[in-house]
């Protein structure tokens, strides 16, 4: 009888985790989930779901018991709002949970870990134009990454490559760029900019204004949620273990995806600039040259699809919470 793998996914109460879940589940795997809280939205299908501080040694050592891969994507961690605020935080914390994670794998005998880092690694001397040139894997070095997050992420992917080198510990790392889709955080602080503009114009009334975080002509490039999950299962069955981008390298500017946004939704909303709110490197966008020769294959979920399906699951969420709160009133 064929042995069926057991894998861990951690962070599976946050939004791509639960994305992996549900793929891996469909895929005939068995799945333990682990994160500080449940997933938000909807159930989780995971076989076994614990809630663990991976902070901790010992609970990563619990989380990693009898498993064969992980997928590690627990992380503190938000938009450019969150990540600009709580330096000292996030850095401390995802420290811990990476550090943990890698080692109580290895002394687990897992077979192989995923690390999840983002572009926030890359140099941010290279991303001063909107229109900028797309970034190579090796555009993180010489380092000048986003502090606190992307520094951490920065180290931790070393520390995979270290494992690799010394230990022999099969590591594969992902730079993943912005990605969204339904089931994802869009309100409280830690929400991204697809998600935040899509309430902010579900919210808008037809003729009416939304703020605009910067003067709106910094880009970025999307990847919509199931590109992620099935960019995430190739490089895991790769042999693959430098890191490698994960992201669609159609750039667009801010701008330009609140007037898709509001298209979808059908209105005419103006918009209202705040240059006094972060807005993190002036462009990003990935070269997936390397993602296409190591993996044969790249994101092919437009933007406009993808951002449709985003955008009327957010609306629907935000007429789900005001019944909810005119019945708790009434
Ligand atoms: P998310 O915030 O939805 O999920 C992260 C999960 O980690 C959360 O559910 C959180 O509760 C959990 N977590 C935090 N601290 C924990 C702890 N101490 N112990 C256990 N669990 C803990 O974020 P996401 O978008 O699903 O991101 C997943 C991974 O991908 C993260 O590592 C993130 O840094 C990385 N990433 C995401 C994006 C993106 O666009 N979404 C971009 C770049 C990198």
């Amino acid at each position: 009888m064929q042995k069926i793998d057991r894998v861990l996914v951690t962070g599976a109460g946050g939004f791509i985790g639960h994305h992996l879940v549900k793929r891996l589940k469909a895929e005939g795997k068995w799945v333990r989930g682990v994160d500080i809280k449940a997933p938000e939205y909807e159930p989780t299908v995971a076989d076994e779901f614990k809630l663990l501080d991976l902070r901790r040694w010992e609970n990563c050592l619990l989380a990693c018991d009898k498993i064969d891969q992980v997928y590690n994507l627990a992380a503190d961690m938000g938009g450019i709002g969150y990540i600009t605020a709580y330096l000292a935080d996030i850095a401390h914390n995802n420290t811990l949970i990476n550090a943990h994670m890698l080692e109580a794998s290895r002394a687990r005998g897992v077979r192989r870990f995923l690390y999840s880092s983002s572009a926030c690694v890359y140099a941010g001397y290279k991303q001063k134009n909107a229109d900028v040139t797309p970034l190579k894997e090796e555009d993180a070095y010489p380092a000048d990454p986003e502090p606190g997050y992307g520094w951490e992420k920065l180290y931790a992917e070393e520390l995979c490559r270290y494992y690799w080198k010394d230990y022999k510990f099969e590591t594969r790392i992902v730079r993943f760029h912005n990605v969204y889709g339904p089931l994802g955080t869009y309100d409280g602080g830690k929400e991204k900019s697809p998600a935040a503009i899509s309430r902010k114009v579900a919210l808008a009334r037809d003729g009416g204004e939304i703020e605009v975080w910067g003067d709106g002509e910094q880009t970025r490039s999307y990847m919509y949620i199931d590109d992620c999950v099935e960019g995430l299962i190739r490089l895991m069955r790769s042999d693959y273990h430098e890191p490698l981008n994960l992201g669609t390298d159609r750039l667009v500017t801010i701008n330009q995806l609140v007037d898709l946004v509001c298209q979808i939704a059908g209105k005419t909303v103006g918009k209202r600039h705040d240059l006094t709110k972060p807005q993190g490197v002036r462009g990003r966008n990935s070269d997936n040259t390397r993602l296409f020769q190591v993996l044969g294959w790249q994101p092919s979920v437009p933007l406009e699809t993808g951002l449709a399906t985003t955008y009327r699951w957010i609306e629907a969420e935000l007429v789900r919470q005001s019944s909810q709160m005119r019945r708790s009133v009434a």
